[in-house]
């Protein structure tokens, strides 16, 4: 059983989660390493807002709740703009608290990606190799839209 938690920006603090939940269930784009695993979530909660100070604390709270790993929801990513402290995140989580973090929930959505090949947002921005799983299939984006 592996236990996680998930953090979301904060400009999508009203969200109820549908994408991320559904994606976890699916076990597709930053769920898709859990293929054939129970996972339980132990924790989902937002940022805080930029520059981000829930990350501070947080991992921490789903640490002491059994949570192994943290995953940066999708929204990080695809955002206009992607996250700025994408990086820091990713490098601070596993250095602070000895969890390992992951880029990603839920597959990219289609239109989110046309607009970011249009802008050439992520070369250079994010770790390609942690795009691609996050990409997943045309297919697949198409149904996370
Ligand atoms: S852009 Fe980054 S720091 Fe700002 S609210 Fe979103 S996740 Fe938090």
């Amino acid at each position: 059983m592996k236990k996680i938690g998930i953090i979301i920006c904060d400009r999508y603090h009203t969200c109820a989660g549908g994408k991320c939940l559904r994606s976890l269930r699916e076990r597709v784009g930053g769920f898709a390493r859990y293929e054939g695993e129970e996972v339980e979530l132990v924790g989902y909660t937002t940022c805080g807002g930029c520059p981000g100070g829930n990350v501070e604390y947080a991992p921490e709270e789903m640490k002491n709740n059994g949570a192994e790993v943290v995953h940066l929801a999708t929204g990080l990513v695809v955002g206009y703009p992607p996250c700025p402290y994408l990086d820091y995140f990713m490098e601070f989580i596993p250095r602070q608290f000895g969890m390992e973090v992951v880029m990603g929930t839920h597959p990219v959505p289609e239109k989110y990606n046309l607009v970011h090949q249009d802008l050439g947002t992520w070369p250079g921005m994010v770790a390609q190799d942690d795009l691609k799983v996050l990409m997943a299939d045309k297919e697949t984006r198409l149904a996370y839209d």
